[in-house]
């Protein structure tokens, strides 16, 4: 069910409204406790400027670290605050609390236009419980309710989902609605042919979005790691690679699964491998089928990488998730990267191409096409969901359109 976006409301419904909007400004500090990262915040922006622009009183919601129910000084959102401020180029209040009475003098000194950023929502157990008199006093500070937090909408918290029942409208913020178009878009209308590459290290962590896509896609490529697992279940031998001892029926099972289904479900033919888990190891490419005693893969092989190009390359939608093999190491990288660089080529062309997952988004970034890709998810855990075809709660709680 699509669900109503910002983009519904107009100047005449918002000027002047107190407007919660629970944003995902959880980025990463370096050492000195400054943002290395201000990535969230920027993505946040649509949303913000678009309702102040409209007169609305715009107040913040947001989680920072995990304070575990528990003031703490060091989770405090004062940074994200200042770099708020520079960014939108005004003043941005930042409460010492995000409910209580300083809360409630802040919002009340508002004008039309003006941004309130709520201190770390999670500082209370009661935000993660989604205790509903907790959700009633964070709602009680505005009327309308924008979820723009895509990256915590898998979680039913008070601030993404309890606080709907005492707000309304409740829709979805201009990235919130991004994310929705894109990734539910791709599972449930996508232009075909359809093909995901699934990598990371483990199938376990992968199980359901493997399941799901084998379900959705036309063609199904796997890297990474687990592909070990599907090739010891074949009765190959992995030498020291990475396998998951309980999860070869698994394997097999969705194996068959695929070929039930006439899915094209394409494994590496050849690898590289190395001899010790390690950025300077020394390295050997094999077949599949020649995998020595004493050695690990760590990445797909060329020849798999040119077969992985030649199955996506009449493709209309391409999701990926997890890397080819351990990118990190520069020596592990090329498969990562050539299908990095793969996928930027197909967007040129008019595929549309989705890429989800932490560690994934950051070795397309790593490898400079990030602004090629049809979309990069912000959601790391929340991107996986929605392809393994789960229900997001604060999506759920949104308004249908
Ligand atoms: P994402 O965050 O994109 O969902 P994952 O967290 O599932 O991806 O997996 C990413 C990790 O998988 C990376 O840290 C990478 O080093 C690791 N990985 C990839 N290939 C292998 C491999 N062959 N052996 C061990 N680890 C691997
Ligand atoms: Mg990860």
């Amino acid at each position: 069910m699509a669900k109503r976006s910002l983009t519904s409301l107009s100047a005449a419904d918002l000027q002047g409204k107190r407007v919660l909007v629970r944003v995902d400004f959880n980025v990463p500090l370096d050492e000195s406790g400054a943002i290395s990262d201000d990535t969230r915040i920027r993505a946040a922006l649509p949303t913000i400027t678009d309702l102040t622009a409209k007169g609305a009183r715009v107040i913040l919601a947001a989680h920072f670290g995990r304070p575990k129910g528990e003031v703490n000084e060091a989770m405090r959102l004062t940074p994200v605050a200042a770099r708020l401020s520079e960014l939108l180029g005004k003043p941005v209040v930042k409460t010492e609390s995000c409910i209580g009475p300083d809360a409630e003098a802040k919002v009340s000194a508002m004008a039309d236009g003006d941004v309130v950023l709520l201190e770390n929502v999670r500082f209370f157990a009661d935000e993660e419980k989604n205790e509903t008199e907790f959700a009633r006093k964070l709602a009680a500070l505005a009327e309308v309710y924008v979820n723009d937090a895509f990256g915590a909408a898998h979680r039913a918290h008070a601030s993404t989902e309890g606080v709907t029942e005492f707000l309304t409208p409740n829709v979805a913020g201009h990235l919130m609605e991004k994310e929705l178009q894109y990734l539910q878009g791709a599972i449930d209308e996508p232009k075909r042919p359809l093909a995901a590459i699934v990598g990371g290290s483990k199938v376990s962590s992968k199980i359901g979005v493997l399941e799901s896509l084998i379900d959705k896609c036309d063609k199904v490529l796997i890297g990474g790691g687990m592909i070990f697992t599907f090739y010891k279940a074949r009765g190959l031998a992995v030498g020291k690679s990475l396998v998951e001892e309980d999860k070869l029926e698994l394997a097999r099972e969705l194996e068959a699964k695929a070929k039930a289904k006439g899915v094209q479900l394409l494994l590496p033919t050849d690898v590289v491998l190395a001899d010790a888990f390690s950025p300077d190891a020394n390295t050997l490419t094999t077949s599949v089928n020649e995998i020595p005693d004493g050695w690990m893969g760590l990445d797909i092989g060329p020849d798999s990488l040119k077969a992985f190009q030649a199955a996506l390359a009449d493709c209309k939608t391409v999701i990926w998730n997890g890397p080819m093999g351990v990118f990190e190491f520069d020596k592990f990288a090329a498969g990562t990267n050539g299908v990095a660089h793969t996928l930027a080529e197909l967007s040129a062309q008019g595929c549309c191409t989705i890429i989800g997952g932490g560690d994934s988004v950051a070795a397309v970034e790593k490898v400079g096409v990030a602004e090629k890709m049809s979309h990069i998810s912000t959601g790391g855990g929340a991107s996986l969901e929605l392809l393994e075809g789960k229900v997001l709660p604060g999506v759920a709680a949104l308004d249908d359109a």
